[in-house]
């Protein structure tokens, strides 16, 4: 039973000074202090490069806290910013933990925090593993309480690279108190998905390969690469969105009802789904995967950039900005059921939808005309809306026979209901009550790049030539709709989903 010493706890975020802290990190922090989520015995301690005092970095955290458009109480903000405390850190330089320990000590004093810590790496990858072997050589996770480790994307480059990371955060944490961020799993309908599977006798008897023909989940950018292009030009869609966001849903979709809701259980149904994924040969990468990147286009009737005139982008670049796949799972549930996954930058608008398409009854007397077949739809919507649509069939209304899909909405993220808490809002408490469920274990991280290696082989060998290969504005390149037409399938639109309804 979780007590309220053990919510009591300082949380170190190495990057203070960076863009993920400021836009994501101090305001959700501030929304869990105004829920009452955080004790008050808490202390914050941002940890990054530049000289800041603790005033500039209070103001700092004041003005990310305004920019988010929260509702802020002023006299409140004051009392949550004497929480926050700078340190002007050198990852590499051994004399910065010691005093990031004194300054743990002192706070943990003065808040009356028992010794728990969280160390939260919001900087670039290649510290990660640094930070965490310094933290355990110079003692400052040696404490009374507890200690835990949160960990950003990438998670390594590959499975050598990530086993690498691994190897070193263990040396200095437990699997247990790792707590590797995967964003969409703190999503308020990426979490529903379970609850949506499991809780519906309308679903869960369905949920197989007796009565669902396929799955298709498409998480589509409006955005280009922005000011990222250094990072995304090494990357790439595979390995920023397919490894980890684009899996975990798959994973989620596909697993089996858990015996309890315990963060084991749940991650090891999880993980048999993964390993049930049908493992790619070089020779089927060309087959089942498709790689796109983006050329010059409109958008919102602007002219804007293809990916190789952005900015620290390779003018030749053959990095992907777009990947659709078909993915096979070889189990009893899923056997001959294809799950589609498409991800890309610059694509007709922002959405990241599941739709799950079911059979088409045996026998259909009610269809006046091929034109009118419509299969049942269960749509899931992620972001930015979020809730779910049904999609049935129903009479014509009036004298006309035959039959239209009526399309059902339940919205639980619209204008006119409440909005649902950041992810980061959500992992963050999850971190601090000691709740692993929504992270991602090792052997997901394992299996996932252990299935995108295969892809990013192959493609690293054999350079795309015909990229730029879509335009800025569209879905992405024609040849992967024949990945699903091959099948006998279409995806279905996820920007404007007036095409279902009457
Ligand atoms: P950023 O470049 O904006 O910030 C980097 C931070 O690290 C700064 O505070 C900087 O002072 C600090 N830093 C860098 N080198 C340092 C050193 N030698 N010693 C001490 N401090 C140092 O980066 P970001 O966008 O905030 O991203 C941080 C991490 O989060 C990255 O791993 C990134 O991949 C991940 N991430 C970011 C986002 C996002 O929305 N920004 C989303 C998902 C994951």
């Amino acid at each position: 039973m979780l007590t309220t010493e053990d919510r009591k706890c300082s949380i170190i975020i190495f990057g203070a000074t960076g863009d993920l802290a400021k836009r994501k990190l101090y305001p959700s922090i501030y929304n869990l202090y105004k829920k009452g989520k955080l004790s008050n015995n808490f202390a914050i301690i941002g940890a990054a490069r530049r000289p800041w005092t603790n005033e500039v970095f209070r103001e700092n955290v004041a003005n990310s806290i305004h920019d988010a458009n929260m509702n802020v109480d002023d006299n409140e903000l004051d009392e949550f910013l004497n929480h926050f405390h700078y340190l002007s850190f050198d990852v590499t330089n051994v004399a910065s933990y010691q005093e990031l320990n004194e300054l743990l000590s002192q706070l943990e004093e003065t808040f009356s925090i028992p010794g728990n810590r969280i160390f939260y790496m919001a900087m670039a990858p290649q510290f990660f593993g640094t930070i965490a072997s310094q933290l355990k050589s110079e003692g400052v996770t040696n404490t009374s309480g507890w200690n835990r480790l949160i960990i950003e994307k990438p998670f390594g480059h590959n499975l050598e690279s990530a086993q690498k990371l691994n190897d070193e955060l263990r040396e200095a944490f437990d699997e247990s108190a790792i707590y590797r961020i995967d964003h969409y799993l703190g999503k308020e309908m990426v979490q529903n998905i379970e609850v949506i599977r499991f809780a519906n006798a309308m679903f869960e008897p369905l949920w197989n390969n007796r009565y669902i023909s396929n799955v298709q989940i498409t998480s589509s950018e409006l955005l280009g690469v922005e000011d990222r292009g250094g990072y995304y030009d090494q990357s790439g869609a595979l390995r920023d969105m397919v490894q980890n966001h684009m899996l975990q849903m798959v994973a989620l979709l596909a697993m089996e009802p858990p015996i309890r809701l315990t963060t084991d259980e749940v991650r090891s149904e999880k993980i048999k789904a993964l390993r049930a994924l049908r493992p790619l040969e070089s020779t089927d990468v060309e087959k089942y995967f498709v790689r796109g990147q983006y050329g010059p286009g409109i958008i919102n009737e602007e002219n804007v950039n293809g990916y190789r005139q952005e900015s620290n982008v390779d003018p030749q670049s053959s990095t992907e900005t777009f990947v659709a796949g078909k993915l096979l799972i070889d189990n009893f549930r899923w056997a001959g059921v294809p799950f589609y996954i498409r991800t890309g930058k610059r694509m007709t608008g922002k959405s990241t939808k599941i739709v799950i398409q079911f059979k088409e009854l045996p026998m259909n007397l009610y269809y006046k005309s091929d034109d009118e077949k419509h299969p049942n739809l269960l749509i899931i919507h992620i972001q930015p809306d979020e809730g779910i649509s049904i999609v049935l069939n129903g009479k014509k209304i009036g004298l006309s026979e035959g039959t239209t899909p009526v399309k059902l909405d339940y919205c639980s993220d619209c204008p006119d209901s409440i909005n649902t808490p950041e992810a980061y809002e959500k992992l963050l408490y999850d971190c601090i009550i000691g709740d692993g469920t929504n992270f991602t274990h090792w052997d997901e991280v394992a299996l996932s790049w252990n299935f995108v290696d295969k892809i990013s082989n192959v493609w690293e060998s054999t350079p795309a030539g015909d990229f730029p290969n879509y335009e800025s504005g569209s879905m992405g390149p024609k040849v992967s709709d024949k990945l699903l037409a091959e099948d006998g399938f279409h995806w279905w639109p996820v920007i404007d989903d007036s095409a279902y309804s009457i």
